[in-house]
């Protein structure tokens, strides 16, 4: 089956950079790219017209946490007021043996939410970086039924976080406990690693580097060499976790990392905000940057989730610059990798008072071919032959694209992903029209809600004082619900 994509802008990889080219062409057969760039003339089986659109690689999204939403987001809520007091870091912390488990259903509806979420808004390829446990067997056939492309596997760490009736942080160390992790995210990707005809992949994800001890982490990376699969943790993320980690070993995170042969081109980091030369760790000895660079590692950029904590990359130039690889995440709610693309180009500009500081392209490479390196694919993030058919189509013409001489512009510049018209992975069609092909929407999100309200109305018996939502987060005006 030969489908040919015509009339849009095509982002074509030429084997060193993307090329733009209008009214071009991407025909793919089955799952792969057999052309990309200029009109082409040969015959096909189907045709799809991109008049008016951007035909760009399929985004690789950095920093999923399936089941996201329905958890640990809605506690990190920056308009929370105690957010520096009781939980300054990127999980959350319940009284202990209080947080029970969801059913599984609940579970499965808001894993098929923010896998769709993310599809719908541009992302092709997911990195789960964990989210609720169990049912891995439905997690796979999720994958599987769904279509879309996943790295994942379920984080292991062996020190859990908990608060105590005072509302302070404590850390419990349980080594068995994490081991026990470990063999189990292991045991995931032998069993699942490249089912769903190839588009479900194993990674192992170390929770955070403070959650995790020297031993555990070591283990962990082992255990991804032995496996040749990729491996991520959550490093120079907050203040806590930077201040336990100098504690501890007297190294930054990037530093403690790198020492102990964490680092190196199969590594992603999550977020890397916090590394030596940061103003907030007012610890300017080192060179964190330079060892990211020197090491291989790619940080996993999560631009929206941090600037709502008043927080960036410094900066986003300065790692470009060094030689880091950086790619984009979305973490935090919506799941929006289109808009990514914005925040980190404006952020940078504003954090190095730099106009000139995050460029359209720097920025278009980091969601795209910046994903690939830690992945090991030289077969995503591009539109070129040999490439999986992993494609958006994304409106610009009602961005006012029509006075743009660049659609990348366009994109960066007022696209968000409710601008993404198509999404194809690998080769199939999962998006049309804005509306998934596959699933019935109404049905995912009145699951996902349901299962939201339920996590929600325990949220009570599990917080240190027994505050609810609604006191943890005041609404922005008085919400009187139906
Ligand atoms: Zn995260």
């Amino acid at each position: 089956m030969r489908t040919h994509i015509e009339g849009g802008w095509v982002v074509a990889f030429n084997g060193k950079t993307h090329a733009i080219h209008e009214r071009g062409s991407v025909v793919f057969e089955d799952d792969r790219v057999v052309h990309a760039g200029s009109a082409w003339t040969g015959q096909a089986d189907a045709r799809i017209d991109a008049a008016g659109k951007l035909v760009s690689p399929g985004f690789i999204n950095t920093h999923v946490h399936s089941t996201g939403p329905g958890g640990d987001y809605l506690l990190l809520d920056m308009a929370k007021n105690d957010y520096r007091g009781s939980n300054y870091m990127s999980f959350a912390a319940p009284l202990k043996g209080k947080m029970t488990p969801p059913p599984a259903a609940a579970t499965a509806a808001l894993r098929a939410f923010v896998f769709l979420h993310a599809l719908k808004n541009g992302t092709t390829t997911i990195i789960d970086v964990g989210g609720l446990r169990g049912d891995w067997d439905g997690y796979a056939r999720l994958v599987d039924d769904l279509g879309l492309r996943v790295y994942g596997s379920p984080p292991f760490r062996d020190r859990d976080t908990f608060m105590d009736a005072q509302g302070r942080l404590t850390y419990e160390e349980d080594v068995a406990a994490g081991r026990e992790r470990l063999q189990e995210a292991v045991g995931f990707v032998k069993s699942f690693d490249k089912s769903a005809q190839g588009r479900l992949r194993g990674m192992l994800n170390a929770a955070q580097v403070e959650t995790c001890t020297e031993r555990l982490l070591r283990e962990g990376k082992d255990a991804a060499r032995t496996l040749d699969v990729p491996i991520h943790t959550h490093a120079g993320g907050n203040m806590i976790e930077f201040q336990r980690i100098m504690g501890e070993y007297r190294k930054t995170p990037v530093q403690f990392l790198a020492d102990i042969g964490f680092l190196d081109e199969r590594t992603l980091i999550g977020h890397g905000v916090f590394v030596a030369g940061h103003p907030w760790t007012a610890h300017p000895f080192g060179d964190d940057v330079r060892v990211l660079a020197e090491r291989g590692a790619t940080i996993g950029h999560c631009p929206y989730k941090y600037a709502k904590m008043a927080m960036t990359l410094r900066s986003f130039q300065r790692y470009l610059e060094a030689g880091v690889t950086l790619a984009l995440g979305t973490d935090t709610f919506p799941l929006d990798i289109v808009s990514e693309l914005r925040w980190a180009s404006i952020l940078a500009k504003t954090t190095d008072g730099n106009y000139q500081a995050g460029q359209h392209r720097d920025v278009f490479n980091a969601a795209t071919l910046g994903g690939c390196r830690f992945l090991g694919r030289d077969d995503l993030g591009r539109l070129a032959p040999g490439a999986k058919a992993d494609i958006l189509l994304i409106t610009l013409d009602h961005l006012g694209s029509f006075v743009y001489h660049d659609p990348i512009k366009a994109l960066v510049d007022a696209a968000s992903g409710r601008d993404v018209h198509t999404v194809i992975v690998d080769g199939k069609v999962l998006v049309q029209d804005g509306r998934l092909t596959r699933a019935d929407e109404a049905e995912v999100y009145a699951k996902a809600a349901e299962a939201t309200r339920r996590y929600w109305g325990n949220v009570a018996s599990w917080r240190w004082d027994g505050a609810g939502v609604e006191q943890i987060i005041p609404p922005a005006f008085p919400v009187h619900r139906a």
